[in-house]
C-alpha cells in the first residue's frame, strides 16, 4: 500500500516535467493556430491509413495522451469530459504526419524573368523563414529535411525556436550548406577548392548543430569522399543532387541518398568526363536508360546493395512533362506575393517561339516514374519531397501533397504512396520507432483529412487539422497567415 501511494506521488511529481518535454509551453504566436489541445484527445470513427502501406482501416478511435498515441480501438462513441476532448471524424481519414525529405526553406528568385523564360544573373535564393514552415505544417508535414541550406544559422535557430514552442512549424533536420565544387552557378553556396575544404566544412557545421549534408552538382569524387567520411564519423548522413559524380560512383563512395529520382544520373551522358558535370546533367542518361533493361537493373542492384535511398521529387519536374500540368490550385496562388505569382505564370507558359527541347520531356517523365517504381519494388528505400524552389509550380506543403499524388500516377497504391511520404522518411532518418506511422506508443503526429485518400488520392489536399506532438493545429488558419507572403519572407 505504501509503495503504491509513493509511486502515485512520484507519478504526479514526474508528470508535469514529462509532459513539458513532450510539448513545451507554446508562445502566443503558436497558440493562435492551435485548434485542439487537451490532456486527452479522442478521435472517433476515423478511417486510418497507418503509413505502413497496408489497406485503410474503417471506423477507428485514436486516443492521444501526453503527445503520444495512447490507444487505437474499434470505433465507438465517447463522451467528452473536462480533461478529454472528443472529435467526431465520420467521413475523415487520419494519416501519419508527412516526413518531407526534399523540403527547402528558401525560394529561387530569377531576376527580371520574362515571357521568353529569360532571366538575369545572378540567380539569388531568398530565405522563406516565415512562410515556408507555416505552409509545411498546414499541409500535414510534421518532420522535414531542409536538403541544402543557404542561411544555415537561420535554419538552425528556426529549428530551435520551433522545438521550443516559440514559432509554428514542423520538426526540422537541418542540412548544412550545399557541398559544392568550384564551378558553381550559385553565389550562395561554398565552392570547394580541395577535399580538405570539404572535410572542414562538414566538421564546422556538424559542430554547430547541422544534422545532415547535401552534395551538389559540381563536387568532385575526392571532395565527396572527404565529406562523406567526415559526416559518417559523426553518424550523420549525406545526400546529393549530383552531376559531376554518377549515381554508381556516389554509391561506391558511400553516399546515403540521391535526390531527384533518376533524373540527374549522368553515367550514360555522351560528353561525361570524370568529375565534370555534363551538358544534359543526366537527361541523356535517363532517356537512354530503358526501365527493365540491363543498365537499369545493374544500377538499381548497385544502389540497393550499397543501401542508398532515392528521393522522389516529381513535383519539380511535372511542369516540364507538358500538357498544362500541374493543375492550378487557388490556395497556391493565394499564398504567393504578386511578384511570385507573375513569375509562376511566366515559368508555366512555354513560348511557341522557344527552342524545342533536345530530349523529349514526356519520355524522361515516363522513364523516371518506371525506374522509381522498379527501385522500390526491388526493395530500395524510396523517399519523397517536392523540391520547392519556385520553379513555377512547386510550393512548400502543397508540393508535398502533389508528390504523393504523382507517386500514385507512377503506379503505387495510395497507401504505398503515403508510406513513401511518411514511414520511409522516418526510417531513413532513423526515427521509425517514434514517428512515420500510426501505432500505439508513437508520437501523435497525425493529419486529419476530409474524404478518403485511400480511394481518391487528391483528397490528400483536404487537410483540416495537423497534430504535431499531440497538439492539433488549424490548417486553414496557418494558410491564412501566409496569404500573399510566399516569395517575400
Ligand atoms: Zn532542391
Amino acid at each position: 500500500m505504501r509503495s503504491v501511494t509513493l509511486s502515485c506521488v512520484l507519478a504526479l511529481l514526474l508528470l508535469p516535467s514529462a509532459m513539458q518535454a513532450q510539448s513545451p509551453e507554446l508562445s502566443k504566436t503558436v497558440q493562435e493556430f492551435v485548434r485542439v489541445r487537451a490532456p486527452k484527445i479522442v478521435l472517433t470513427h476515423a478511417r486510418i491509413v497507418d503509413g505502413t502501406g497496408g489497406p485503410a482501416v474503417e471506423d477507428q478511435n485514436v486516443i492521444i495522451e501526453a503527445g503520444k498515441i495512447a490507444g487505437i480501438q474499434k470505433g465507438a462513441d465517447v463522451t467528452a469530459t473536462a480533461d478529454a476532448t472528443v472529435l467526431d471524424l465520420h467521413g475523415y481519414t487520419v494519416i501519419p504526419g508527412l516526413v518531407g525529405m526534399h523540403n527547402h526553406l528558401f525560394y529561387i528568385a530569377r531576376p527580371n524573368l520574362n515571357s521568353q523564360r529569360h532571366f538575369d544573373n545572378p540567380v539569388v535564393v531568398p530565405q522563406m523563414t516565415f512562410s515556408a514552415p507555416r505552409l509545411y505544417l498546414a499541409a500535414g508535414v510534421t518532420t522535414m529535411r531542409t536538403t541544402g541550406s543557404v542561411e544555415t544559422y537561420a535554419d538552425l535557430n528556426l529549428k530551435r525556436d520551433i522545438d521550443a514552442g516559440k514559432l509554428p512549424g514542423p520538426h526540422i533536420d537541418v542540412t548544412g550548406p550545399y557541398l559544392e565544387g568550384s564551378q558553381s552557378y550559385f553565389l550562395q553556396m561554398p565552392h570547394f577548392t580541395s577535399p580538405e575544404d570539404a572535410r572542414q566544412t562538414v566538421d564546422y557545421w556538424a559542430e554547430r548543430g547541422v544534422t545532415s549534408f547535401k552534395a551538389y552538382m559540381n563536387i568532385t569524387r575526392a571532395e565527396l569522399k572527404a565529406a562523406i567520411d567526415a559526416a559518417h564519423k559523426r553518424g550523420l548522413k549525406v545526400t546529393g543532387h549530383l552531376c559531376s559524380v554518377t549515381y554508381k560512383e556516389a554509391a561506391e563512395l558511400g553516399i546515403d541518398d540521391l535526390e531527384h529520382g533518376f533524373f540527374v544520373n549522368t553515367q550514360l551522358d555522351s560528353d561525361k568526363k570524370p568529375d565534370v558535370c555534363s551538358q544534359s546533367a543526366g537527361g541523356e542518361t535517363l532517356a537512354r536508360m530503358e526501365p527493365g533493361g540491363p543498365e537499369a537493373k545493374d544500377l538499381i542492384a548497385t544502389l540497393i546493395s550499397h543501401h542508398v535511398a532515392i528521393t522522389s521529387t516529381l513535383p519539380v519536374f511535372e511542369g516540364d512533362a507538358g500538357g498544362g500540368r500541374p493543375p492550378i490550385r487557388q490556395q497556391v496562388l493565394d499564398a504567393m506575393t504578386p511578384q511570385a505569382r507573375e513569375d509562376f505564370f511566366l515559368l508555366r507558359q512555354r513560348p511557341a517561339s522557344g527552342p524545342v527541347p533536345k530530349i523529349d520531356p514526356a519520355l524522361l517523365w515516363k522513364h523516371d516514374l518506371a525506374l522509381e517504381r522498379a527501385f522500390a519494388t526491388a526493395g530500395g528505400l524510396l523517399l519523397s519531397g517536392p523540391d520547392p524552389t519556385g520553379r513555377g509550380d512547386v510550393l512548400p506543403g502543397f508540393g508535398d501533397q502533389r508528390g504523393i499524388e504523382l507517386l500514385v500516377e507512377a503506379g503505387f497504391s495510395p497507401s504505398e504512396a503515403i508510406r513513401i511520404a511518411t514511414l520511409n522518411g522516418a526510417t531513413y532518418l532513423g526515427r521509425e520507432k517514434e514517428i512515420g506511422s500510426i501505432a500505439v506508443g508513437k508520437t501523435a503526429d497525425l493529419v486529419v483529412i476530409k474524404g478518403d485518400p485511400s480511394k481518391q488520392i487528391s483528397d490528400i489536399e483536404n487537410v483540416e487539422i495537423v497534430f504535431k506532438d499531440g497538439v492539433g493545429y488549424d490548417s486553414q488558419k496557418l494558410l491564412h497567415s501566409v496569404r500573399g507572403r510566399y516569395g517575400q519572407y
